[in-house]
């Protein structure tokens, strides 16, 4: 038995159509295109191409998108002078910091200063207080994705055990919430956790968000389960040809869809999700805004 293939590319167009379609008729009530503004410090390359990626898709999706690229040396004054324009622009429904910033900028700082009715990408403090007591706000895009992922493959998720490898604020809090809020028995594993290999084997749904390379291999997965690998890690591709790389997972893929019942895979999984989330983020942040019902 070999698993079900849990296809980002397909899932993420599908969630592109639906939120171009609600633009559409967003721009027919309001007479505007939500706004998106996108601020990168730096010239890190790899987050040069996710900013290019999501300004293509915001304006394929038929919002406005508004980049803002700053020299790696900006002064953390003038990144929150910004992002205070952007809060107070009219036309920005979402403010996303492409993240990680250069060493000498404060990132809690920087996040906490978006206005978290903007906050698309659910990292300011209050988006995550609303999510752990249960409140509306903006989810992370990675993890509100990765819920996605598993609505396309189960029909029901309360009762079932899932287990979260990673407690990252960008990633693990905020999908054991997400798995909770779904009335699922949640266990968050972490670097700490002992027998992770017997933790990870109790799982209906197991989520990787470790960034490891393959380290949870087929014997750590319960028959049948459900695995969402959020892992994204670059490693040697000597196969390639000499200093190739390639995309891995955290999770061991060859052994792992020999077990489980349906898996994501990497590249090609998780991570197309996130931009169609974001600007799914960017509706919602422009329909709430407006005191408008937000689309489901
Ligand atoms: P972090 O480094 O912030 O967190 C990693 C987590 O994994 C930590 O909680 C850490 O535990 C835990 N961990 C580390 N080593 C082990 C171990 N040996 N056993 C058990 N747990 C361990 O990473 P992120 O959450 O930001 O990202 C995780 C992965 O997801 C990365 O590969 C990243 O590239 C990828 N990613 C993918 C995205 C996508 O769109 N698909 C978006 C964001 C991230 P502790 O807290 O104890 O240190």
């Amino acid at each position: 038995m070999t698993a079900r293939i849990i296809d980002g590319k397909i899932l993420s167009e599908k969630l592109r159509a639906t939120v171009a379609e609600s633009v559409v008729a967003f721009v027919g009530a309001t007479g505007a295109a939500p706004g998106l503004a996108v601020v990168l410090v730096g010239d890190d390359p790899a987050s040069a191409v996710y900013v290019a990626s999501k300004g293509r898709q915001t304006v394929a999706a038929g919002m406005r998108s508004y980049e803002h690229r700053l020299p790696a040396d900006t002064a953390e004054s003038d990144l929150l002078a910004l992002i205070a324009r952007l809060n107070a622009d009219d036309a920005v429904d979402g403010i996303l910091v492409q993240l990680p910033l250069p060493r000498h900028l404060d990132t809690g700082r920087v996040v906490a200063a978006i206005d978290p009715r903007k906050d698309v990408d659910g990292l300011h403090v209050e988006n995550a207080g609303r999510l752990a007591s249960g409140q509306p706000g903006l989810v992370p895009c990675t993890p509100y994705g990765a819920m996605i992922m598993l609505d396309s493959v189960l029909d029901r998720l309360a009762g079932l055990d899932a287990v979260v490898v990673g407690r990252s604020t960008l990633v693990g809090r905020p999908m054991a919430q997400l798995l909770l809020r779904a009335d699922c028995t949640v266990t968050i594993a972490h670097s700490r956790t002992r027998d992770l290999a017997a933790v990870c084997r109790r799982a209906d749904i197991l989520v990787a968000a470790v960034g490891r390379p393959k380290m949870i291999a087929g014997d750590w997965i319960k028959p049948g389960a459900t695995v969402i690998d959020v892992g994204i890690n670059r490693v040697p591709a000597p196969e390639k040809g000499e200093g190739k790389t390639r995309l891995v997972g955290d999770v061991d893929f060859d052994t792992a869809v020999a077990v489980a019942g349906a898996i994501t895979p990497v590249p090609g999984g998780v991570g197309l999700m996130t931009v169609a989330t974001l600007l799914a983020n960017t509706l919602i942040a422009a329909h709430r805004r407006r005191g408008l019902a937000a689309p489901p």
